[in-house]
């Protein structure tokens, strides 16, 4: 068991999960991702389906399974106790870590990265996101669902073996609060694409969507992916629009493999009013005490130059 905590008075929540310090580091010592060799067992590797968690649903190909739901055996999040988020003395704003923890195993390959799937196999993954979202979705109890995606140990990955993780729980993030309110009304973000995506910030852009540099990056290499429709959420779009979005998350990955760093991304789903979009988080830079203290970043890369770079200039 855990606990989600407020800070004493500022708008901040940290979980706190003892369970999760047990978990195993393929990573330990090793630089590199790629470089890294495994003679340890994996656990995400196809035959050792009997080391997981009890699975929750997979994706078949030839009678295979090409990708699977599993719950997190070390999980930040739990179907127990209380939801509800309640103060106490004042100072005191807690809740049990109410929620599920999900880890979706992406490929059946061991050493296959994110950023070598097929579009057909990526399409799926997306799909899949999608469907967790609405499953996840149906528990009155989880206010918000958070896919995200940690590559390597730089960006917090453990395990090396390519996997997502669903993060449900019972509160709305605090940043998808804030973005809800430039939201409302009059959407702020469908005017920021209108003017980026003609800026010397524009990386991409197709059909349906558009990325950019951000004008205040916080990491070198950021990069946000938005609908050009307001639409809120993954489980809006149409199997059209997926396919684009896999088209366009697709050229950006491919970017951060010859990049070489570990990267996270997420998707920033709307509930009520906020604009679609995904972020591209490479991990270069380190956060350490004046980006601890004052929760301003020093970014080294000009997002005008990021975004050069991203167009091949
Ligand atoms: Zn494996
Ligand atoms: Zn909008």
């Amino acid at each position: 068991m855990g606990e989600l905590r407020k800070d004493y008075v500022l708008e901040k929540f940290v979980i706190i999960s003892d369970t999760r310090k047990d978990r195993p580091h393929d990573f330990h010592k090793q630089q590199n991702t790629q470089a890294a060799p495994t003679n340890k067992i994996c656990s995400f590797c196809p035959g050792n389906e009997l080391l997981t968690t009890k699975e929750i649903m997979h994706i078949e190909k030839d009678n295979k399974w090409i990708m699977r739901v599993i719950p997190n055996k070390f999980p930040a999040l739990e179907l127990k106790g209380k939801s509800q988020i309640t103060t106490d003395n004042q100072y005191y704003t807690y809740s049990d870590n109410y929620g599920q923890h999900e880890i979706i195993i992406e490929t059946n390959k061991h050493g296959e990265q994110i950023y070598d799937y097929s579009r057909e196999h990526f399409i799926k993954l997306l799909h899949l996101y999608k469907a967790r979202i609405l499953v996840l979705n149906n528990n009155e109890k989880i206010e918000y669902v958070q896919v995200i995606k940690n590559h390597g140990k730089d960006a917090g990955a453990s395990i090396e073996h390519s996997h997502s993780q669903i993060f449900a729980y019972n509160m709305i993030p605090i940043t998808i609060q804030q973005k809800e309110k430039a939201c409302k009304d009059n959407c702020a973000y469908c005017e920021i694409i209108l003017r980026e995506k003609d800026s010397y910030r524009r990386c991409f852009e197709n059909n349906s969507f558009v990325a950019f540099t951000p004008y205040a990056s916080r990491f070198a290499y950021e990069i946000i992916i938005f609908s050009k429709q307001h639409k809120l959420s993954l489980i809006d779009f149409s199997d059209a629009e997926i396919k684009e979005l896999a088209e366009i998350m697709q050229k950006i990955l491919a970017k951060l493999k010859e990049l070489g760093q570990d990267f996270n991304f997420y998707f920033q789903n709307g509930i009520k009013n906020m604009h679609f979009h995904v972020e591209f988080t490479p991990r270069i830079n380190i956060f350490a005490g004046f980006e601890f203290a004052t929760e301003t970043v020093i970014n080294t890369i000009y997002p005008e130059d990021a975004a050069k770079w991203y167009r091949g200039e």
